[in-house]
C-alpha cells in the first residue's frame, strides 16, 4: 500500500500543494509547492522536504480565460513523475465552504460534489477554485479517493446565538449564518495546545490567525465557540485587501448615493480595502512596516486596534480568557505587531516578555503574566492530511 498523501489548496489566485509521506506514525513532507499569480503571470515553485528548490517555472502569456485549468494541468504534469510509484492513499482538498450541513471532513462522491457546488453562492470567489481543484484531481488521478476538508467545519460547535444575525428567521433557515472560516488552522492550533501550551489546552483561548486573510477564534476547552468571520470571509478584522467589519449602512450609501452595483462593491470590499485601501501603499505587512508614509502607519494602527478590540469581544463570548495565540504569516513573524497587541491587552493582565517575543516564542508572555501568550506556527496542510487519513480509514 502506498504511503503518500497529496494535499491540494486551490485558491482564487494560487494553488498550493503538499505531498506527505507517511513514515510510521508521522507525516513527512516530500514536496511542497505553489503556483501563484493565476490569471496574470503564473509562477510555479516546488521545494523538497529539506526546503531545497526542486522546480521553478513561470509563464508570461498563459492561455487567456483558462487560468485555473492551465495551472492545474501544469501541476498535474509535474506531479505525474514525482508521485510514488505505488500511487497515493488519497487526496485531501481544502474546501472553503461546507454550508450548514458539513461539520466534518467528507469523502467526495457525486452527491457531495453536487452539495459543494450548491454552496458556490456562499463563497463565489473561493468555492469555484476549490471545485476546479477537485475536478482536475478526478481527471488526472482516477480511482484515487478525494476528501473535502472544510474551513467552516471547526466552527459548527458554535452556540446558535453566535451564528445568527438580527434578520428575520427565514434568512437563517436558507443559510444566512455566521459560518466562520480558517477552521483548519484553528483546529491545528487547538490540537497542538496540549503539547505546546498544556496550561491552555483545557482553558479559554483566543487564537489570532493573522495572514493575508485574518480572523480570530474563541476556543473553549478545544472547541470553537465564536469567531470574527461570519457569513463570508469579509467580516471581522481588516485584511490585506478585504475591509473586515463594516456598517451595512455604508453599502446602502454606496448603492444609493454612488450608484455602485454588486460587482463594484464586491471588488471594493474584497480587493481594494483593508491594509491596501487604508494605506494606499500595499497589502503586505512587510511593506507597510518598511514604509514611512503616514497612511501605512494608520493602516497598521487600525489593524492592531481591531485585533485588541476583537480579543475583548471574544473573551466576553467565552466568559473569560486564559491565553492568546498568534499564528499565520503576520502572527508568526511580525514581532512589532504582536508587541503592540499585547500592550493593548495589558488591562487584561497580559505582560509581554520582549526577548521571547523578538525570538518568536513559543511562549512570549512574561513569567507571572495573568494571561499567557504564545506564537504557534499553523499547518493547515498537515491538518488536511491528518483528516484525509482519518476519513479514509473510517
Ligand atoms: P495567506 O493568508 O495568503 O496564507 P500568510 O499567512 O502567508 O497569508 O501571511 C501573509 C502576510 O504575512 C503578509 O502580510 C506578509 O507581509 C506577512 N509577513 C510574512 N513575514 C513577515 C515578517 N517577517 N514581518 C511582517 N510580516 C510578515
Amino acid at each position: 500500500m502506498s504511503k503518500a498523501i497529496l494535499v491540494l489548496n486551490a485558491g482564487s489566485s494560487s494553488i498550493k500543494f503538499t505531498v506527505f509521506d507517511r513514515a510510521g506514525g508521522a507525516l513527512a513532507v516530500r514536496y511542497n509547492g505553489q503556483i501563484e499569480g493565476i490569471g496574470t503571470r503564473p509562477r510555479f515553485k516546488v521545494r523538497d522536504g529539506a526546503g531545497a528548490v526542486a522546480h521553478e517555472d513561470a509563464w508570461e502569456n498563459p492561455p487567456l480565460g483558462r487560468g485555473h485549468a492551465h495551472a492545474l494541468e501544469m501541476l498535474a504534469a509535474w506531479l505525474d513523475p514525482h508521485l510514488p510509484e505505488e500511487g497515493l492513499i488519497g487526496v485531501g482538498h481544502r474546501v472553503v465552504h461546507g454550508g450548514p450541513t458539513y461539520s466534518a471532513p467528507t469523502v467526495i462522491d457525486d452527491g457531495v460534489l453536487r452539495d459543494l457546488e450548491s454552496f458556490v453562492p456562499l463563497a463565489p470567489l473561493h468555492q469555484p477554485a476549490n471545485l476546479a481543484g477537485i475536478g482536475a484531481t478526478l481527471d488526472f488521478l482516477p480511482g484515487v479517493p478525494n476528501v473535502a476538508c472544510f474551513d467552516t467545519a471547526f466552527h459548527r460547535s458554535h452556540p446558535k446565538v453566535a451564528d445568527i444575525y438580527g434578520l428575520p428567521g427565514e434568512y437563517y433557515d436558507e443559510g444566512v449564518r455566521r459560518y466562520g472560516f480558517h477552521g483548519l488552522s484553528y483546529e491545528y492550533i487547538a490540537r497542538a495546545l496540549p503539547e505546546l501550551a498544556p496550561e491552555l489546552a483545557g482553558g479559554k483561548v483566543v487564537v489570532a490567525h493573522l495572514g493575508n486573510g485574518s480572523s480570530m477564534c474563541a476556543i473553549s476547552a478545544g472547541h470553537s465557540v465564536d469567531s470574527t468571520m461570519g457569513f463570508t470571509a469579509l467580516d471581522g478584522l481588516p485584511m490585506g485587501t478585504r475591509s473586515g467589519q463594516i456598517d451595512p449602512g455604508v453599502l446602502l450609501y454606496l448603492m444609493q448615493e454612488k450608484g455602485m452595483g454588486a460587482k463594484q462593491i464586491e471588488d471594493l470590499l474584497y480587493k481594494r480595502s483593508g491594509l491596501l485601501g487604508i494605506s494606499g501603499v500595499s497589502n503586505d505587512m512587510r511593506n507597510l512596516e518598511a514604509s514611512d508614509d503616514p497612511r501605512a502607519a494608520e493602516a497598521i494602527d487600525y489593524y492592531v486596534f481591531r485585533i485588541v478590540r476583537e480579543t475583548g469581544a471574544l473573551a466576553a463570548s467565552m466568559g473569560g480568557i486564559d491565553g492568546l495565540v498568534f499564528t499565520a504569516g503576520i502572527g508568526e513573524n511580525a514581532a512589532g505587531i504582536r508587541r503592540r497587541v499585547c500592550e493593548g491587552l495589558a488591562w487584561l493582565g497580559l505582560a509581554l516578555d520582549p526577548a521571547a517575543n523578538a525570538a518568536h516564542g513559543p511562549r512570549i508572555s512574561a513569567p507571572g503574566s495573568r494571561l499567557a501568550a504564545y506564537v504557534i506556527p499553523t499547518d493547515e496542510e498537515r491538518m488536511i492530511a491528518l483528516h484525509t487519513l482519518a476519513a479514509l480509514a473510517g
